[in-house]
């Protein structure tokens, strides 16, 4: 028996745990200090009543013999998958019937997507990015490459002709920069991905963020992205699906490599390898796309944005260079006065008592930056804006 060696490749990820380590020494030393956690990633706010109404009927549904449900469809339920394209052409994506696949989450997707590609592709991915595009490669032994997001491209990098990669990962909305790509910088990653029959992967996670229609919610919005890019996306911060599970990847049916349709490959290993997202859980995720849900997803996400938009609010007034902040649940800013990731965290814990996070945890152009959302409470990111313009 031999273990997949490739997992010695992986780096330890240390960032969430020196972080909480950090933190319980402080708070063992300082037991009534009143800590902000701005580092959170998760969201805090409720489901939408509307989707835990559809979960409560499905969950009766179940236990009646004329409307339980077994095994459900492999890429999922009709009634999902229509809601789903429901959505797309509200903002002018027309999707065929069968591009849509329902998946328990866009971190599960993002993994085994990678299923249908050989190791021996080159892998190219932005710096700093969500670690787990990096992660997953590593596991499955391929090499990885990497763009620089920086502070003269806006964190949002353009292709490099001299650079071959096969498969390339774009997030946008970015975490943890924020950063969000328009048109015109997709489409050129489109043109780039179409020459060289390379793929993309569009994490498309935080599109729910968007406000400025200057910015595409999907890149099937730019030209020539059904012959060359996958999407994933995720109810997880659209609703408040984190703990629920649901996500949805689309697969445009024309969309082929080596000469076979990604779509049915993907068909084709979801039915052998996934039996389907719970028939509530699915009922849940519809009722997003009702008016209702929509409504009540806006709403949450507007609470979230607005604490964001507070902390932007001191980043301007002091100065200091930030992406995010708009179309985003993430501000991520250069840490003043030149100071390293990790000494910027251990001087707003220490001085104000914030904890955020530090940006040289997701890749190396994130050292000197930081990390803050707008996930918090609105009361205790209040609090936090207030120490913010005090100190920094
Ligand atoms: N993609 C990005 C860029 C994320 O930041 C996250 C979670 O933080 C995910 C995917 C995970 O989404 P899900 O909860 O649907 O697995």
């Amino acid at each position: 028996m031999k273990l997949n060696k490739n997992f010695r490749n992986l780096q330890d990820s240390y960032l969430f745990a020196t972080i909480a380590n950090r933190l319980s020494d402080y708070l063992a030393a300082h037991p009534d200090a009143p800590v902000i956690k701005l580092g959170i990633g998760d969201v805090t706010l409720p489901l939408p009543q509307v989707c835990v109404q559809a979960m409560e009927e499905a969950s009766r549904e179940m236990g009646v013999k004329e409307t339980f449900k077994g095994y459900g469809d492999y890429p999922g339920y009709p009634f999902l998958r229509e809601a789903v394209r429901g959505y797309y052409r509200s903002y002018g994506v027309e999707l065929k019937a069968n591009d849509v696949f329902i998946s328990d989450g866009a971190k599960n997707d993002v993994a085994n997507i990678l299923d249908l590609f050989a190791q021996d592709n080159t892998v190219l991915v932005p710096d700093p990015v969500y670690p787990v595009y990096v992660d997953t490669n590593v596991m499955a032994g391929r090499k990885v490459v990497y763009i620089s997001g920086n502070a003269e491209n806006g964190f949002t990098p353009s292709p490099d002709p001299s650079i071959d990669a096969d498969i390339i990962y774009i997030c946008s909305p970015n975490n943890p920069t924020g950063a969000v790509y328009t048109k015109e910088g997709l489409k050129e990653w489109v043109d780039y991905a179409n020459e060289r029959q390379a793929l993309i992967l569009f994490d498309a996670a935080y599109e729910a963020f968007i406000e400025d229609p200057a910015y595409p919610h999907s890149i099937y919005e730019v030209e020539g992205a059904r012959t060359c890019a996958i999407e994933i996306c995720s109810l997880s911060k659209t609703a408040g699906f984190t703990g629920t599970r649901c996500g949805y990847t689309i697969i445009p049916e024309e969309l082929e490599r080596d000469g076979e349709s990604l779509n049915q490959l993907w068909l084709r290993r979801q039915s052998t390898k996934h039996n389907g997202v719970s028939y509530i859980i699915q009922r849940g995720a519809a009722a997003v796309f009702t008016p209702e849900g929509l409504a009540q997803c806006k709403e949450n996400i507007a609470y979230y944005k607005e604490n964001t938009r507070m902390l932007a609010k001191v980043l301007d007034e002091k100065g200091i260079f930030y992406t995010g902040g708009k179309n985003s649940p993430y501000v991520w800013l250069k840490a003043p006065g030149g100071k390293k990731s990790w000494e910027f965290f251990d001087l707003l814990l220490n001085d104000l008592n914030i904890v955020g996070t530090p940006g040289s945890g997701f890749g190396e152009n994130g050292e000197g930056y930081f990390r803050l959302t707008g996930f918090g409470s609105r009361e205790q990111t209040e609090i936090a804006v207030e120490r913010l313009r005090k100190l920094l």
